[in-house]
Parts: structure tokens; C-alpha cells; sequence
């Protein structure tokens, strides 16, 4: 490939030094559950997001399930969500015995459509949960005043848009959960599994942090007096993270905002390059995109796609085809047709490479490239 999608052994070169010690403290202390590295992981996550409280957990998907349930959603109640997503939203309100309601997109920042989610409410609707696509903020203003308005749990899918701000704040502390993924591949990338959950309210992050570590509290596993037999005080499940990934994501963390820096210029730079080749991202006014994914929109997609490929270009067409139409999801009776934008937004889109692993003349290359295929 001439210019990937990812490459994450050269950005752990780059800081191969902190990133071994980080490893080796965690091996030479022993300690893999119930150490020092997730609770400091957590204090300066928080810190980082300006949350009140930070909860690590096994993955973005952990962090989803582990919110929803810790807010007490389950058989009988509704959640509404949008289709152009990782299955992890949908797998979640399901994983928690909730019903899926999906609603449409707005087509500029697709994320949810405020008005539709409204009209989407029922006697049964339990929460809402937006996602911040592709790394742009779903209008959580709006989100938060339907949600206070109709009485209703607000959990936000930001896995996709740590860094992202909405009218100069950091999201995390605007839903009542924030939920995070460090999979490799996002703003902050682990050596495998890890999330996190954000929120201002400390009785709703200490139930999240139980059930992610099987019921189970800290004081009595690990300290100066741990209890000599098991004690549970809830039905949790295993979705802690693990030390050794938080004390990789510590080693990182103090290199986010740079290589978030790297993402926005190389968005200006395409921003710049491709104008008037196809639909390009915008970026409503008030919030600022953390660029997890640059992707466009053009009516030959699979074209230009092809060409990329075959210049060694990776590019991909996540997240499509949307939710309501996998097969997974055909008994749910969500025909085509019936999420309108997002349909056709998954028909046309194409993620290009960006990231903190490429240059600026590969982002030009990439840029040539898409005029090339398009002549
Ligand atoms: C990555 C991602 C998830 C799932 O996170 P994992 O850490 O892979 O479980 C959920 N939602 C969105 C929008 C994502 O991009």
C-alpha cells in the first residue's frame, strides 16, 4: 500500500521507548487486575475530556452495554439510535433486552436527526443514543433538551470522536454517559480491547465500574485490608480493561493532542484538494470534528473506489450498508426505503486515509489520486 488506512507498528515506533517501560512496569509489578494503571488511567482520561469521572472498561462495545444497563434499560423499553454505525450501538440495546429504534440522519454531519428522534418517542422509549460520526458531534445540545424534556436516560456513542467539541467544550460530560472505544484504530488506540464511559455523576460511575468488573468493588479486591472471600454486589459481567492496555493508553495519552492537530490539517488539506470532486464533510457551525474518518460522498463511489485500490490507496466504506439492512437485522422488519438519508449516504460514501501515520504529501497523493479516478 502506498498510503494505508492504518500503521500502527510505525506510530509505536515513534514512541517505542514510553511505550516499552509502560509494558514492562505492568509485567515486572505482576499486577494485571486490579493495579495502579487503570485508576490512573481513569483520573487522567477524565482529566483530559474534562469529565468529572472517567470508567475504564474492556471496549467501546463494553463501554455501550455497561452504560445502558448501569442505567437500569432493559426488557420492555426502547432505545433510538441511528443505522450508520458500528453494530456495537445496536448489539448493545439488544445485549441489555431493549428494543432498537432506529431513526434517519441529518445528511450534513450525519449524526441522529434531532426532529426525528423526537417524533421517534413512545411511552416505552427509555434513552436515546446518538453517535458522533466519523468524528463529528451529534447535536447533543439539542439531544440533552429532548432528552430532559421527555424524561429520558441520554447516552452518547463518542468512539468515534474523542477531542471533538462542541461550542469550545470537549465531549464527555454532556450526555449523562460518554462512551469511548481505544480500539487500535481510533484517536487513541490500545494494543488490542479497551473503552471507557464518562460522566458527571459519581454514583452512576461507581454502578458502571461494578458491573464491569463482575459486581465486585475495589476496596474489597485489592488495598490494605482486600476481603479474604468473593463479594458481589451486583449480577456485573467481566468488562474491566486490563493494566497492561491502560498503561499503554497512559504512555499515549500525552501525545493526543498533537496527532489530533495532524488529523484536522490533513482534513483542511483535503477539504482544500477535493473541492468540487465530490460531496465533502462539513463542519457545523459550534462544533469541531475530530476527524477519526474523512468521508465523501459521490455517486460513483465503487468507480473511484476501485481505482484507489488499485493505485494502493486503502479507502473503505464504513458504515455501510447501515444497521437496519444486514442481515442480522432483516426479522427486525426495517425495510429499505425507510431511513431515506441514510440510505443514500451509505450508497455513496468513501473513507480516505488520514491519521497521525501519513504525511501531508500523502494526503496529496491520496487527493491526485481521487481527481485521477474521477476524470
Ligand atoms: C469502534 C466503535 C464502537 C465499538 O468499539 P469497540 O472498542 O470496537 O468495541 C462503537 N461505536 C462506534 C461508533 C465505533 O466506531
Amino acid at each position: 500500500m502506498r498510503v494505508a488506512l492504518y500503521d500502527h507498528a510505525k506510530l509505536y515506533r515513534e514512541h517505542r521507548g514510553e511505550i516499552d517501560a509502560a509494558i514492562a512496569r505492568v509485567l515486572e509489578s505482576g499486577q494485571f487486575t486490579w493495579g495502579e494503571e487503570v485508576p490512573g488511567f481513569e483520573e487522567e482520561f477524565a482529566s483530559w475530556v474534562d469529565a468529572r469521572h472517567a470508567v475504564a472498561v474492556g471496549s467501546g462495545t463494553a463501554a455501550l452495554t455497561t452504560a445502558l444497563r448501569a442505567l437500569g434499560i432493559g426488557p420492555g423499553d426502547e432505545v433510538i439510535t441511528v443505522a450508520n454505525t458500528d453494530l456495537a450501538d445496536s448489539a448493545a440495546i439488544s445485549a441489555v433486552g431493549a428494543s432498537v429504534v432506529w431513526v434517519d440522519i441529518d445528511p450534513e454531519s450525519r449524526c441522529i436527526d434531532t426532529t426525528a428522534c423526537e417524533a421517534a418517542i413512545t411511552p416505552r422509549t427509555r434513552a436515546l443514543l446518538p453517535v458522533d460520526m466519523y468524528g463529528h458531534p451529534a447535536d447533543m445540545v439539542e439531544m440533552r433538551r429532548i432528552a430532559d424534556r421527555h424524561g429520558l436516560a441520554l447516552v452518547e456513542d463518542a468512539c468515534l470522536a474523542l477531542g471533538a467539541e462542541i461550542d469550545g467544550s470537549r465531549l464527555g460530560s454532556l450526555a449523562d454517559v460518554t462512551c469511548f472505544s481505544f480500539a487500535p484504530g481510533k484517536h487513541l488506540g490500545a494494543y488490542g480491547a479497551a473503552g471507557a464511559c464518562t460522566t458527571q455523576d459519581a454514583a452512576l460511575a461507581e454502578r458502571i465500574r461494578r458491573l464491569a468488573t463482575n459486581g465486585q468493588a475495589r476496596e474489597r479486591n485489592y488495598g490494605p485490608k482486600p476481603s479474604l472471600g468473593l463479594h458481589h454486589e451486583a449480577e456485573g459481567h467481566n468488562e474491566r480493561m486490563d493494566e497492561l492496555q491502560a498503561a499503554v493508553l497512559r504512555a499515549k495519552l500525552p501525545y493526543l493532542d498533537e496527532a489530533l492537530a495532524v488529523r484536522r490539517a490533513q482534513a483542511d488539506r483535503y477539504t482544500e484538494r477535493l473541492a468540487g470532486l465530490a460531496d465533502l464533510p462539513g463542519q457545523k457551525t459550534g462544533f469541531r470534528h475530530a476527524w477519526r474518518n474523512y468521508v465523501i460522498e459521490l455517486d460513483r463511489r465503487d468507480a473511484l473506489a476501485a481505482h484507489l485500490l488499485a493505485q494502493g490507496i486503502g479507502c473503505n466504506a464504513l458504515y455501510s450498508p447501515p444497521m437496519h439492512l444486514q442481515p442480522v437485522y432483516k426479522g427486525l422488519g426495517c425495510a429499505a426505503g425507510s431511513l431515506p438519508t441514510t440510505e443514500r449516504s451509505g450508497n455513496r460514501l468513501l473513507g480516505l486515509p488520514l491519521g497521525p501515520h501519513l504525511s501531508l504529501q500523502q494526503i496529496d497523493v491520496v487527493a491526485e489520486e481521487v481527481r485521477a479516478g474521477l476524470a
